[in-house]
Formats: structure tokens, sequence, C-alpha cells
């Protein structure tokens, strides 16, 4: 496994911005978002498995799984929510090492939202936070998925505290400019990376 840099921040705090600039500096991007639903497409084990312990209920009209359904059967029942990640995470872990094994830029990008809450910070030899001004993440979040201040509200205060992930983080960018400072500041933590993947 090469060198592997892990990338988190909130809702709306500029991962995708981020993580897309780091792609078109040619480096190769791995999203748990994308493995999370991967390991539950049509014809999987795990989605089988999801059919028989919830019922027909939980897919939709498609055959694919309904996850907003899904989170609603688990959330404020913590025995379906074990089940589920005791389920899920050796997937997601096997799926994700899998992905990262098979890149071949001098390092590679692991996109995850929950990085440290997930414990996949462990594989990482370097984790960058994008940290944003809440009022930041709200205005961006609310213009892009068109959602109430509520909402979204609600979601910033059930995820982890900027300042826990700040503690955790080896490097941090703050994304409270432009796009354009968003990128700069991406190129230069890019390059701190290439020297980093190549001593190491
Ligand atoms: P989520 O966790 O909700 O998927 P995210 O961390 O991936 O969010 P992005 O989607 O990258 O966040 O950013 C949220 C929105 O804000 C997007 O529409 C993005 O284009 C915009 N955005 C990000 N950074 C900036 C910036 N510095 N200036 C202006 N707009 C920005």
């Amino acid at each position: 496994m090469g060198f592997i840099v892990g990338l988190t921040g909130g809702i709306g705090s500029g991962k995708t911005a981020a993580s897309d600039h780091f792609a078109t500096l040619g480096i190769d991007v791995v999203d748990a978002d994308i493995i999370a639903r991967q390991v539950v497409e049509p014809g999987t084990e795990a989605l089988s498995r999801i059919v028989e312990h919830f019922g027909k209920d939980i897919l939709q009209a498609d055959g694919t799984l309904d996850r907003a359904a899904l989170r609603q059967r688990v959330f404020s029942q913590p025995d379906e929510k074990r089940w589920l990640e005791q389920l899920l995470h050796p997937l997601i872990g096997d799926a994700t090492l899998h992905a990262l094994a098979a890149t071949k830029s001098p390092y590679a990008l692991f996109v995850s939202p929950l990085l440290f809450e997930s414990g996949m910070q462990a594989i990482c030899n370097r984790t960058l936070l994008i940290d944003a001004p809440e009022q930041a993440q709200l205005e961006r979040t609310m213009v892009r998925d068109n959602n109430p201040a509520g909402q979204v509200k609600a979601i910033m205060a059930s995820q982890t505290s900027r300042e826990t992930r700040q503690a955790k983080a080896d490097d941090v960018i703050c994304n409270d400019g432009s796009l354009q400072d968003l990128h700069h500041k991406v190129e230069a933590m890019h390059a701190r990376y290439l020297t980093l993947a190549g001593a190491s």
C-alpha cells in the first residue's frame, strides 16, 4: 500500500470541492460514500442479508436499497444499528483497501465524512481536515441542496464538532475564502504530500 491521505470535514465544508481539485492535480481519489453504496448494490450478499433482516419494504421499486428508509429503521434502535454496522463495516473496510491498493498516483486520497468516527484514519499516513466556518457550511449547503436552514443546522449539530476534528487532523485547510483560494491551499498541501510520500 502506498502513501494514503485521509480527507474529512463536516457537511458543506468543501470536501468534494477540495478532492476534485486533488484529482485534477493527478491524484487518485477513493470515496468512502461511493464504496458504502457499492457494497449494497443489487445482487450483493450484503443486500440479501439486509432484506432478510428488515423485510422487502427496505427496497425501492427498482430493487435498490432505500437508504433513507434504512436510516429511519436504525435511528434510535441501537441493536439494529449495531447489526447493520457489523455487517457493513468489514465489507466497506475490505472494499476500501482493495480500491486504495489499485491506485497509481504518488499518493492516494481517501475521502470520508466519517474518517475519524469509523476508525479508518488508522489506514492513513496523514489526515487532512477541510474546515469551514459554520456560517459558510450552512449557507453553501442550503444553496447546494435547496434545504431549509433548520434541517442543515440539525445535521451540523449531529456531526462531530469542528474542534474535535481540528484536534484529530494532522493538517487543516481552512475553506473560508473563494473557490480559487481553496484551490491554492490544495496545491500547497499537494506539494507537501508529494514530498512526504516520496520520503516514506
Ligand atoms: P457534503 O459533506 O455535504 O457532501 P462537502 O464537504 O463535499 O459536503 P462541497 O459539496 O464540496 O462540500 O461544498 C458545498 C458547496 O459549497 C458546493 O456547492 C461547493 O461548490 C460550494 N463551495 C465549496 N467551497 C466553496 C468556496 N470556497 N467558495 C464558494 N463555494 C464553495
